[in-house]
């Protein structure tokens, strides 16, 4: 049976969701039985406003939505028929970089972010797709903390190697864009241009130009990313770093942890 993730946003306080659950409990049980629950992730908005990221079990999307009437409430925000029932071999999560066009997108807070890492981690080990991030390097703080605490001192355990395949990988260390233009870019997020294969070897570009160079080492990352323990397996969005503060060696904005103050 195919299995959606449901994103909804209600119109009702977060005291009032255990209620909204139980409605939506006895609404399946008694018109919608083919549809199964499986979870559901409650958000709270910097404004208050309160999501769910639900997934279901459901003949179709059509009676997600018939259950999603009769729930009221609330609206849709979207419905994605989940890659894992498709037969998918990865499942790539992008994080929104707030340049071009999505510069209009409201991107997730860094609490919402942490909030999702938890769940993607609560997959470890289950059948489906392997999971990566785009521009979220510190996944693999979280995954290797996980999985150290499970005994697994190599790295994540298989099937979620965030911390263990890619580590260190980010923009311009191990990642480099070339624009239709020509330009080299650590990143296709990323304003600042290397210089320009039409005049330059790119190969040379990423080894030796002063930007790229500068983004292989993490001790001239700044704020919480420089005095971070994990700032050689992640270091931070690079490409987020820039376009929140101007500064590419600058904190990932996206990412919560705080390390120990005092720490070079
Ligand atoms: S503080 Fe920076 S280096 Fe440390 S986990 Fe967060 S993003 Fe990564």
């Amino acid at each position: 049976m195919p299995k959606y993730l449901v994103i909804r946003r209600f119109d009702v306080s977060e005291s009032e969701m255990p209620e909204v659950g139980s409605r939506s409990r006895r609404v399946i049980e008694e018109s919608y039985p083919e549809i199964v629950w499986e979870h559901s992730h409650v958000v709270v908005d910097e404004d208050g406003t309160v999501l769910t990221y639900c997934v279901y079990e459901a003949p179709t999307e059509e009676m997600v939505r018939e259950h999603s009437r009769d729930l009221g409430r609330h609206t849709i925000d979207a419905i994605h028929e989940i890659a894992t029932g498709l037969g998918a071999a990865r499942w790539s999560l992008f994080f929104l970089i707030a340049v071009g066009r999505g510069a209009v997108l409201r991107p997730i807070t860094a609490q919402a972010c942490e909030r999702l890492f938890e769940r993607l981690l609560e997959r470890t080990g289950a059948p489906g797709p392997v999971i990566a991030t785009t521009e979220a390097p510190h996944f693999r703080r979280m995954a290797l903390v996980r999985a150290r605490a499970a005994g697994h001192n190599g790295g994540a355990p298989a099937g979620h190697r965030p911390g263990h395949a890619a580590a260190g990988i980010r923009d311009g260390n191990g990642i480099m864009f070339v624009s239709d233009t020509g330009e080299v870019r650590p990143s296709g997020f990323f304003a600042y241009s290397a210089g320009n294969v039409r005049t330059a070897s790119p190969v040379e570009l990423y080894r030796g130009s002063g930007l790229f160079r500068a983004l292989r080492r993490p001790d001239l990352l700044g704020g919480r990313c420089g005095r971070c323990q994990w700032r050689e397996v992640c270091g931070g969005s690079r490409s987020r770093a820039l376009a929140a503060t101007g500064d590419p060696l600058a904190e990932d904005p996206l990412c919560l942890y705080e390390p120990a103050v005092g720490r070079t």
